[in-house]
C-alpha cells in the first residue's frame, strides 16, 4: 500500500476531524518543550482501546512508525517521532472510568490530565500522589511511560508505587492487561516492568491508579539562607535528624528572584537560596514535626517562616510550580537538565554547577526536589546562537558526567527519550544494555514503537528499515 494513504486510512478509524497531516498543524507537535524537534508525518486521536488496536495494526502492517504521546511536556524529546510516522494524540482519551473508593483505586483513561485526577477524588477525601511540577499539563499516560515523580516523590515515591494495573496494546495490537486493582502481583511484576519503559513497550490504554487518602494536616514553611551551600547542607541535617517531609525544594537565589518577580510568591529577593518544605500527616504528628524543622533549619538559615493559611501555603507553592514558566520570560530559551545525585552530594554538585557555568560563560538556575537529590539545573541560552547552544550541550553533559562520578543517575524523571540515549552507556554496563534491549525487543520486536528512544543509535541499528528510514511522503 502507499505510503499517502496511511493518513486516509486513519481517517476511517478514527474520524475525519482525529487526524491532523497539515505540515502547520503537525509542527505543534515536533517539539515537547526540550530542545530537540523532530517532524511527524499524521498525528491521530483515538477515543477507545479498539481505535488505538486498529492503529498500531495498520501501522505494523505498513511498517509506520508510531509515537504515543500525551501532554508532550516530557522534556527529553521522548513524545517526537524521531524517525517520522504517527503520533498518537490521547487528548480524547481523558476519562475518569471507574472511582472504587472503599478500595482507593480508580481506573482511568492515558489522556486524563494529573491534576484532574486529584481534583475529581478530592470530594472522597482522595487524591493521587504523584505530582510533577507540570501536573496542571501532564498526563497520566506521560506520568506511567516516564515513572514520574515531583515534589511529593520524597515521602510518596514515584508513579510505579501507585500504579497497579495497566490495559496496553501491544505492537502487533492485542490488548492485554498487567496487574489488576490488588497490590500484590502474582508472577512477573509486568506493570512495574512497563512504568517507566516510555512508550516502547506498548501503549497503556487504562491505568489502574492507587489513590491516597487527603492528609489531616499540612504545613508548609519556608527556610531562608544566605548562600545556597547552607540550604544545601541544611537538607543534609534534615534527613540526618531523622525528618522526612512530604516535600524538600530548593530554590538558588538567582532563581528565586526570577520566580518573584513573575509570580509574587513572597519569595526574599535578598536570599542566597530558599528551601520550601511541606509536612503531612495526623495534626499533632505535623505540629510536633514543625517545631523539629524549624530547630534544624534555624541552625543556618536567616529565618524560618510557616505559612499562615491555605493562601499563603498556595503562593508558597506557587512560586516552585511556576519556576520554569518565569524562567521562560527571561531568556529566549532554557534547558532543562534532570540528573540525580545522592543528597548528601548536594553541596558540592552545586558549587561544580556555579563552576561549569561560570566555565560555559552561560548563567544556570537551579531549583529541584532536593529530598531526592533530583537536580533540575536551568541552563539559560539563546538558540539562535550556534555556540552558546553547543556550550549550553557540553554543560549539560558535564553536570550529567558530574552527578554520575558522585553515584548518581543521568536522569530522575525526565526519561532518556532521544535527549541522553547516547549517554545512557555511561550508567550500564554493555551486558546491562544488553539485557534490557533484549526484553525491549521481545516486546517491540520490529522497533516501530516509539523507535530510537533510550537506547544509542548504534544498538538502534537493530531497529528495521521502515524505523530507520521514515516512511516519507505520507499526506492526506
Ligand atoms: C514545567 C515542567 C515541570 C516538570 N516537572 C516534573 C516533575 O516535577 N516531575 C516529573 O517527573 N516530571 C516533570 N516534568 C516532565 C513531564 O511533565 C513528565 O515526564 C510527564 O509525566 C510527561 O507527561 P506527558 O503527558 O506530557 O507525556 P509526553 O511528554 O506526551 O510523553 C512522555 C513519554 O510518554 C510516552 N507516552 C505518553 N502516553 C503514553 C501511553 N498512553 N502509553 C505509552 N507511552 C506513552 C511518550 O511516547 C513519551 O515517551 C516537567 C515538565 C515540565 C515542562
Amino acid at each position: 500500500m502507499a505510503l499517502f494513504s496511511i493518513a486516509r486510512r486513519l481517517k476511517k478509524i478514527v474520524g475525519k476531524d482525529a487526524v491532523l497531516s497539515d505540515r502547520a498543524d503537525l509542527m505543534l507537535y515536533e517539539y515537547d518543550g526540550g530542545v530537540q524537534r523532530a517532524l511527524p508525518q499524521a498525528v491521530a486521536f483515538p477515543t477507545t482501546t479498539e481505535q488505538v488496536s486498529r492503529i498500531v495494526r495498520l501501522c505494523a502492517k505498513e511498517k509506520v512508525p508510531i509515537v504515543p504521546r500525551g501532554a508532550g511536556t516530557g522534556l527529553s524529546g521522548g513524545a517526537l517521532a524521531r524517525t517520522g510516522g504517527v503520533i498518537l494524540g490521547f487528548s480524547r482519551m481523558n476519562r475518569i472510568l471507574e472511582v472504587d473508593v472503599a478500595n482507593q483505586r480508580a481506573v482511568v483513561q492515558p489522556g486524563l490530565v494529573n491534576w484532574e485526577l486529584s481534583q475529581a477524588m478530592a470530594k472522597h477525601g482522595l487524591y493521587f500522589a504523584p505530582d510533577p511540577s507540570s501536573q496542571k499539563a501532564c498526563t497520566i499516560g506521560g506520568n506511567v511511560a516516564e515513572n514520574s515523580g515531583g515534589p511529593h516523590t520524597l515521602a510518596y515515591g514515584v508513579t510505579v508505587n501507585h500504579v497497579t494495573g495497566l490495559e496496553v496494546v501491544l505492537a502487533d495490537g492485542r490488548v492485554v492487561n498487567f496487574g489488576g486493582k490488588s497490590a500484590e502481583t502474582l508472577g512477573y511484576d509486568l506493570t512495574g516492568f512497563f512504568v517507566g519503559s516510555e512508550g516502547t513497550l506498548g501503549i497503556a490504554t487504562a491505568i489502574t491508579v492507587k489513590l491516597t487518602r487527603l492528609p489531616e494536616a499540612v504545613a508548609t514553611l519556608l527556610a531562608i539562607f544566605d548562600s545556597v551551600d547552607a540550604a544545601a547542607q541544611t537538607v543534609v541535617a534534615l534527613t540526618a535528624a531523622g525528618i522526612t517531609p512530604a516535600a524538600l525544594e530548593l530554590l538558588d537565589g538567582w532563581t528565586l528572584r526570577t520566580v518573584e518577580e513573575a509570580v509574587h510568591a513572597g519569595y526574599p529577593l535578598d536570599a542566597g537560596a530558599v528551601l520550601l518544605i511541606e509536612l503531612e500527616g495526623m495534626r499533632e504528628a505535623v505540629d510536633g514535626q514543625k517545631a523539629a524543622v524549624v530547630a534544624v533549619c534555624d541552625r543556618l538559615a536567616r529565618e524560618t517562616r510557616v505559612a499562615k493559611d491555605e493562601a499563603e501555603r498556595q503562593r508558597l507553592w506557587a512560586g516552585r510550580k511556576n519556576a520554569f514558566g518565569a524562567i521562560g520570560r527571561v531568556s529566549p530559551s532554557y534547558y532543562t537538565q534532570d540528573g540525580v545525585i545522592p543528597r548528601t552530594r548536594i553541596p558540592d554538585t552545586l558549587r561544580r554547577i556555579a563552576e561549569i557555568a561560570a566555565q560555559q560563560r552561560l548563567t544556570i538556575g537551579n531549583v529541584f526536589h532536593a529530598g531526592d537529590g533530583n537536580l533540575h539545573p536551568l541552563i539559560l541560552f539563546d538558540a539562535r546562537d550556534h555556540d552558546q547552544l553547543e556550550r549550553t550541550r557540553v554543560a549539560g553533559r558535564q553536570i550529567l558526567e558530574y552527578c554520575l562520578s558522585v553515584g548518581g543517575s543521568i536522569t530522575g524523571e525526565h526519561g532518556v527519550g532521544m535527549e541522553k540515549s547516547e549517554i545512557l552507556p555511561l550508567m550500564f554496563a554493555a551486558s546491562d544494555l544488553d539485557v534490557m534491549q533484549r526484553l525491549h525487543d521481545a516486546f517491540n520486536p520490529n522497533a516501530l514503537l516509539n523507535p530510537q528512544k533510550i537506547f544509542p543509535m548504534a544498538r538502534s541499528c537493530r531497529e528495521t528499515d521502515a524505523a530507520r528510514h521514515p516512511a516519507a511522503g505520507l499526506d492526506s
